[in-house]
């Protein structure tokens, strides 16, 4: 069997699990969206999802993406492209040109360079701030306490309209009361987005209310070990 078509089968699979997991807590077959998360994969093995009709991306790092998606996206119309990974100040005219969607916004300095960009470019990807429910020093996101604060300087000083928050359980603990932490906060601020959820918890991220799962190695298979994993905040 091909790895393009391993892709595809384990594509699908996901997609059925997450319909099958939606159903199951009563909610409609789109009230849930899969960001693939391509991150380390080079377009061969992204090309499968593609083709299986597939539009919505993530990428951890802004150099990586400016290296493979301009010419996907050139192949490929109408693709959602989520960055997934931490946003360094320095780069972020790169990242407000290349997504559209921005998961991880966690710090004033970030919402401010985003500000100046979105506006210079007239570009406006959606945001969504990234909440370290853990509360792990090694971790980025917004202190859970600091969420409500945060949000009103996003739109207050910086004059953005934050879309959602999106969080990443520590590791080796149950997801769920993270899960519910975040929906707790996002209901408490009215946002409607929630970006919980990978490849091994997706489904009880969507039973407490996901509306964006964001899964890597369930569809690409596993990644090379030597790359910093996601929680590492930018150097
Ligand atoms: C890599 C990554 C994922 C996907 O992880 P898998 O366990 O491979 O599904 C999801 N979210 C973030 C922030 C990531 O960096």
């Amino acid at each position: 069997m091909s790895a393009g078509r391993d892709v595809k089968e384990a594509y699908l699979s996901v997609r059925q699990d997450m319909a099958a997991a939606a159903l199951a807590a009563g909610r409609g077959p789109d009230a849930v969206s899969l960001v693939a998360v391509s991150k380390t994969h080079d377009a061969p093995h992204i090309r499968p999802v593609l083709a299986a009709g597939h539009r919505v991306f993530g990428e951890n790092r802004v150099q990586e993406a400016k290296q493979k998606w301009p010419a996907l996206r050139a192949d490929f119309p109408g693709l959602s492209l989520h960055l997934i990974g931490p946003l360094q100040s320095n780069k972020a005219a790169e990242a407000v040109a290349l997504f559209d969607v921005i998961e991880t916004v966690d710090r004033d300095k970030i919402a401010a360079a985003l500000a100046v960009e979105m506006r210079r470019q007239n570009r406006w990807p959606r945001l969504l701030v990234q909440v370290n429910t853990g509360r792990e020093p090694q971790k980025a996101g917004v202190d859970p306490a600091d969420v409500p604060a945060f949000l009103q300087r996003m739109r207050d000083v910086h004059g953005l309209q934050p879309a959602g928050l999106m969080c990443i359980p520590p590791v080796e603990e149950n997801p769920v009361p993270h899960f519910q932490l975040l929906r707790q906060l996002a209901g408490a601020a009215g946002l409607a987005e929630l970006s919980m959820g990978m490849s091994s918890d997706y489904a009880a991220a969507i039973a407490e209310g996901a509306t964006l799962v964001r899964v890597g190695s369930a569809i690409f298979g596993s990644r090379p070990a030597a790359r910093p994993g996601p929680a590492t905040l930018p150097a």
